[in-house]
């Protein structure tokens, strides 16, 4: 049996010495919140997803509640989204007194399911948030015809999907607004930060003004040579900016996301490979036409082939030295929507049924390839000693 000191964690950011001496050069620039080191990584993050305009925030939450505000999302109109998600996502939406409309997912990736998006759509629907779980893409093709043919926005959730690229086309890109995440696990970070992209500049404009309090400039530029003491508040803002120490690691972190990427890969092909032919496991399956960010590695059990539930299972992990996750407790689960909302138990039985059998095991760069394989040969194991 492991000891503790041998203890995989289910994540670990991946922090080098060129993170941290980009992070001290801010810190000795005289200058620590907004200013040209933010401006700098929104630059290389909208080159890197090839987006015209990019706004820094402190976090996807914040890009998402800025992108609904900036839509004039109002009390009452109503999102369609999916419970399989962080509660981000739908929080935005309550943020504006909207109604987010839960919709049932596809069985194989738990992404919202385009089917069901279309029977849910009323005269209030203003809008659509897809979630790109796990870095698997939705169906974004059949989302924006839809969108396109009711006359709604799209707002992507893109937390996990930063490097998925599905028909050609990358996550984030093709709705009206997407948002990204520089969380601590993601799959790059900034300790905590975000980014809303779009193609229309007046959705920029308006975001980058409500996110510093409604400030009709950048407050950071009142103090330079070239600026003034001068502004004027021209909205209800919100105090969302992303800050220069923060923006240096995302920009250092944003130089590696594809060298991280291939790894991940390969540490998904691997596990993969040790899993498929296995009667109590269910490996992700790849779709054509994608290339996948592999933010999480969602194993699923067949749980009519083991004696132990899920939890047991993730128990004998951690007694066995590896750490894991479950990425989502459905959202309609939860005491507050269950209370508010009156959602309750079977509601939304594919999103119930992916939940109950899924377990996220570590897929991180700083795993070693070592470990990895530790992981597949423990998760077999468990496996076969608890197979019916
Ligand atoms: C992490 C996450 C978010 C929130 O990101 P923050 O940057 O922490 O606000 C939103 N949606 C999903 C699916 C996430 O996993």
């Amino acid at each position: 049996m492991a000891r503790t000191d041998d203890f995989i964690p289910f994540h670990r950011a991946y922090i080098d010495e060129q993170d941290i001496a980009e992070v001290v050069s801010a810190l000795r620039s005289g200058w620590i919140t907004t200013g040209p080191k933010v401006a700098e990584f929104e630059r290389e993050f909208a080159a890197y997803v090839g987006a015209p305009f990019a706004v820094g925030v402190n976090s996807c939450t914040a890009a998402m509640h800025l992108a609904v505000a900036a839509l004039g999302l109002a009390p009452g109109d109503e999102v369609i989204t999916t419970p399989y998600t962080f509660v981000a996502t739908s929080e935005v939406i309550l943020y504006m007194g909207g109604k987010p409309v839960f919709v049932d997912v596809l069985p194989d990736d738990a992404n919202i399911d385009p089917d069901q998006i279309e029977r849910a759509i009323t005269p209030r629907t203003k809008g659509i948030m897809p979630v790109h779980i796990a870095g698997f893409p939705v169906k974004m093709d059949r989302v924006t015809e839809i969108a396109r043919k009711h006359g709604l926005w799209v707002v992507e959730d893109a937390a996990h999907a930063l490097e998925t690229q599905y028909l050609g086309r990358l996550a984030g890109r093709w709705g009206t607004v997407g948002a990204y995440s520089f969380y601590a696990t993601k799959n790059i970070t900034s300790a905590e930060g975000g980014m809303l992209v779009t193609d229309d500049r007046d959705i920029a404009d308006r975001a980058r003004i409500l996110s510093l309090h409604g400030l009709s400039r950048d407050a950071w530029k009142r103090y330079t040579s070239t600026g003034s003491w001068y502004y004027e508040v021209v909205a209800q803002g919100y105090k969302y900016n992303l800050t220069d120490v923060l923006a240096a690691l995302g920009l250092s972190q944003l130089r590696k996301v594809e060298p991280w990427l291939v790894r991940r890969t390969d540490y998904a092909a691997a596990y993969s490979a040790a899993f498929s032919q296995h009667p109590a496991l269910v490996v992700p399956t790849v779709p054509a036409d994608t290339r996948l960010a592999w933010h999480l590695y969602p194993l699923r059990l067949r749980l009519d082939r083991l004696r132990i539930g899920r939890g047991e299972f993730i128990e004998r992990l951690r007694q066995r030295g590896i750490g894991t996750s479950v990425h989502f407790i459905p959202l309609h689960l939860h005491p507050y929507y269950r209370e508010q909302f009156g959602y309750a138990n079977g509601q939304f039985p594919r999103a119930e049924a992916f939940y109950e059998a899924e377990i996220s095991l570590p897929l991180y760069p700083a795993l070693t390839a070592d470990q990895v394989e530790r992981i597949a040969d423990t998760v077999r194991e468990i496996a076969d000693e608890s197979l019916t």
